[in-house]
């Protein structure tokens, strides 16, 4: 069977195919880090780890994007309140992410490119599209001319007239030709002299709007055309529209081919979850409350399909921390067991090979996680009582582990903990990390050798080195 995605733009499942045999371009809005993520950013996270899992398992080459928003309004204004520049700002916040992210079992992508190391590429962009006519110059601001557009709305589905009413009128300060008109560079104050956000153009001097970045770095690693761009849906508009009318109007090509976007996380009254109410909880927060962050991860994926709303409570927190429980269970007896000869049960073992295939069939209907579950925790049931039954032999217990190989390429649940390294293992790791740390890249690469003679593979993440140990 093959991959379908619900594509919001064509409003329903399309059958997945990229644009290059077998290499798939994805860019996801990443985190804004002027703060710590609430829990339904995270939601949104993990569904892009769901995709990209699912596409690795699919046999897709994948090349992801996430970028790093490391300079915006709520940034400035932060760091210039506390007497720091957004980079002072910002890197911690940027750190904690990557922890959250190794915590949840997040897969690293390729690339993670900080918004403000690419102004240069958004510069480019903006003259672009001031060149044709897309863009115009105000008093040392540049705004997009969404009327030179006539596609815009399109993602969103919303007419004309509920776009301009849609428009938010707090950007009213600014001299624009039409109220749904958005910044796309805006020209320097005060605040972010003092903040460091300051950049020269040929245009003024000044820093880029928000959604400026996402196309401008999406094109300039992914090309002009992308096969999906994944985001939250209070991310649908105005962002997406915005990046679709940068990016549309200054290449004449279409932007992305699927468009893909994840469910609010609402909280238990079943308000969405957002910052500016105060209503939400960071990763953190669930973690000093004692929850295991693969019980979030398996909540977050597996308790309501990608695109409907999920309610966080304390009971769905826990009832993921029992499937867990059950999952390792099951996944322990498996490891553990020796088969006596001839106690394989056929209905058995062909329950076990159809299970596997209505799970896989299930992802591959637009990413169905809960209903694959669904399948897999029924089966579960029956494979404990087949096991008590002493009817699991040489063949069942093979399909059993690649039926949990299979659920945990997407959960991640199931893999080796970190290692316990003793102390010259540990100082060994450190070592390296102080060598790469100073670019000496050959004595990091020796280091790594002296460390797989011991067993012990450290894979370089953004979020820094991760060692585990070899699987022999
Ligand atoms: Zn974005």
């Amino acid at each position: 069977m093959t991959l379908r995605l619900h594509d919001t733009l064509r409003e329903g499942k399309e059958e997945f195919s990229p644009l290059e045999a077998g290499r798939v371009r994805m860019y996801t809005c990443g985190p804004t880090v002027w703060n710590y993520p609430h829990i339904g950013n995270y939601r949104a996270f993990l569904v892009y780890d769901l995709l990209r899992r699912h596409l690795l398992v699919s046999g897709y080459e994948v090349r992801q994007v996430m970028n790093i928003t490391d300079v915006d309004d709520r940034i400035i204004e932060q760091a210039a309140a506390a007497g720091l520049t957004i980079q002072e700002l910002t890197r911690p916040f940027e750190e904690a992410f990557f922890e959250d992210l190794k915590s949840l079992r997040a897969e690293p992508v390729e690339l993670y490119p900080r918004a403000t190391e690419h102004v240069k590429e958004m510069i480019v962009l903006i003259e672009r599209l001031l060149e044709t006519g897309h863009a115009y110059r105000a008093e040392g601001d540049v705004y997009f001319r969404v009327a030179s557009f006539p596609a815009y709305g399109r993602l969103s589905h919303l007419d004309r007239r509920e776009v301009r009413q849609g428009a938010r009128v707090a950007t009213d300060k600014y001299e624009k030709e039409s109220a749904s008109d958005f910044a796309l560079w805006k020209r320097a104050t005060e605040e972010d002299e003092r903040a460091g956000a300051v950049w020269e153009a040929p245009f003024g001097r000044g820093r880029p709007g928000w959604h400026i970045e996402c196309s401008a770095m999406a094109m300039r690693y992914l090309g002009e055309t992308l096969d999906i761009h994944a985001g939250g849906l209070d991310l649908l508009f105005p962002h997406h529209e915005n990046e679709i009318a940068e990016a549309e109007a200054a290449s004449g090509r279409p932007f992305v081919r699927y468009w893909v976007h994840s469910g609010y996380l609402t909280d238990g009254t079943g308000a969405k979850m957002s910052k500016s109410t105060g209503n939400f909880a960071t990763l953190r927060d669930l973690l000093a409350a004692g929850f295991d962050p693969l019980a979030v991860r398996l909540f977050l994926l597996g308790t309501a399909h990608y695109r409907t709303p999920l309610r966080l409570s304390e009971e769905a927190l826990h009832a993921a921390a029992e499937q867990l429980r059950r999952l390792k269970d099951l996944a322990e007896r498996v490891r553990l067991l020796e088969p006596a000869p001839g106690a394989d049960d056929a209905a058995f073992f062909q329950d076990v090979v159809d299970t596997r295939e209505s799970y896989r069939a299930a992802l591959d209907d637009d990413l169905n996680l809960p209903a694959g579950l669904g399948r897999f925790f029924e089966l579960l049931r029956t494979a404990n009582a087949a096991l008590d039954a002493g009817r699991v032999g040489t063949a069942g217990r093979e399909a059993l582990g690649e039926l949990l190989a299979e659920v945990d390429a997407h959960l991640d649940v199931l893999g080796v903990e970190e290692p316990v390294l003793d102390v010259e293992t540990r100082r060994l790791v450190e070592e390296r990390e102080e060598a790469r740390r100073t670019r000496d890249f050959a004595a990091a690469d020796r280091i790594r050798d002296l460390l797989r003679e011991r067993g012990v593979v450290v894979e370089d993440t953004p979020a820094g080195a991760r060692s585990r140990l070899v699987k022999r």
